[in-house]
């Protein structure tokens, strides 16, 4: 049962002006992400009350963006929401960084902002947000340990837990403004798979090819570069390789798996697999074949109230059939949304059931050591009829001049 005293619903309306050049559209936008944010801040503060969790102790990164639309600098000294079971939530932040926090959207959500002093005791000043006898205190999985250590040391009774019991069952469940971003993003990164002839060739290196690629990412539309794979030849066979010196050969499949982050954070993430300059070996179309059905079927099959470890199975049983399942080593995909791998994982284990607006990478592999290799990612959103793909460059394993 929610407490009567629950925020926001006694906060009173914004109380910082915007800026007075903004848009009337501009204005829409930003009152639609207010009212967003208020509802994530009171659904997490019923979902911590729920959860048996007194306070929810929240530092800088992609939980604490979820909930205030702050982008605060990861530093050493503290920032940190004091999200309560019941009461008022508040924001402590270093004095010298106030003037950011009030800049993003923090400055017209009518939370609370406390700063502090250099040589105050930060932690001592969140501890003391937190009520007395408070048994439960959760963390942001991500906060540094030094952080969580000088919470221990401010809490002592406190038994402890993680702060994605509350925020994971939330961020996952996609909105359809987030999933509009996350659209965005996987049209922009759609649209640098597209143009890939423009550098990726025989005689050129991984990295000079990759440093082009990321200048596309940013050109069409991503605030950030998050990484830029250019697996040539034996490196394909190598889930994570980056970029190397490496000189691209004729005939070589390339693995190249890319994603970047929009301005309001969400990311987009895409792999395809070319061949250059020439006809590939001919093992390579063998398994691709075996892998573009499998990933198509996990495509084809995912959707509301499947669990998540299905659509792993479904793939992998394609791919172990054809008589490849040791080389695909890793799960089928991760859920994306401000970060680039975040929950639902897609791996055999998660028994979860997949929801409405869900959104994940299914992206199966297939990689044979010191040969070459290959992957097909797309990411996907669970919809009322499947999974909608939000990546559509062809599956094909593109064949590109030389
Ligand atoms: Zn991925
Ligand atoms: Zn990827």
């Amino acid at each position: 049962m929610r407490c009567a005293r629950c925020w926001p619903a006694s906060r009173p309306a914004a109380r910082y002006s915007r800026r007075p050049t903004a848009s009337h559209r501009e204005r829409r936008t930003l009152t639609r992400v207010i009212d967003d944010l208020r509802d994530r801040l009171t659904r997490a503060q019923k979902a911590t009350h729920d959860a048996g969790i007194d306070a929810l102790l929240v530092s800088p990164g992609s939980d604490l963006r979820y909930l205030t639309g702050y982008d605060a600098k990861p530093l050493e000294r503290l920032t940190c929401l004091v999200l309560l079971a019941d009461g008022d939530p508040s924001l402590l932040v270093p004095r010298l960084e106030q003037p950011a926090a009030m800049a993003s959207a923090v400055g017209s959500l009518g939370l609370a902002v406390v700063p502090w002093d250099e040589t105050e005791d930060a932690y001592a000043i969140a501890a003391a947000r937190v009520p007395s006898g408070a048994e439960a205190v959760a963390v942001d999985n991500h906060m540094w340990a030094e952080k969580v250590l000088a919470f221990e040391a401010a809490l002592p009774k406190a038994q402890w837990r993680l702060g994605n019991d509350v925020l994971g069952p939330l961020r996952q469940r996609k909105s359809p403004d987030e999933i509009a971003e996350l659209r965005a993003a996987g049209a922009a990164i759609d649209r640098v798979h597209a143009a890939m002839a423009e550098w990726l060739r025989p005689g050129r290196s991984e990295r000079d090819v990759g440093q082009d690629i990321a200048d596309a990412i940013l050109a069409e539309g991503h605030a950030t570069v998050d990484f830029v794979i250019v697996a040539s030849g034996p490196n394909g066979a190598s889930p994570h390789h980056e970029v190397s010196n490496r000189v691209i050969q004729a005939g070589e499949p390339v693995v190249v798996d890319i994603g970047g982050s929009l301005a309001s954070g969400y990311c987009s993430d895409s792999t395809r697999t070319y061949v250059v300059g020439g006809e590939p070996p001919k093992e390579f179309a063998d398994y691709y074949a075996v892998l573009q059905a499998a990933q198509q079927a996990q495509c084809d099959y995912a959707r509301a109230g499947v669990s998540a470890e299905s659509v792993d199975a479904l793939g992998r049983g394609m791919i172990t059939d054809a008589g490849y399942g040791g080389a695909f080593v890793h799960r089928t995909g991760h859920g994306i949304g401000l970060e680039t791998h975040e929950e639902p994982y897609i791996v055999a284990g998660n028994t979860q059931p997949l929801e409405l607006g869900m959104a994940f990478s299914i992206e199966p592999g297939i990689y044979l050591e010191g040969r070459h290799g290959a992957r097909i990612e797309d990411i996907v959103v669970v919809t009322e009829s499947g999974a909608e793909r939000l990546n559509t460059t062809t599956h094909e394993a593109r064949v590109l001049p030389g």
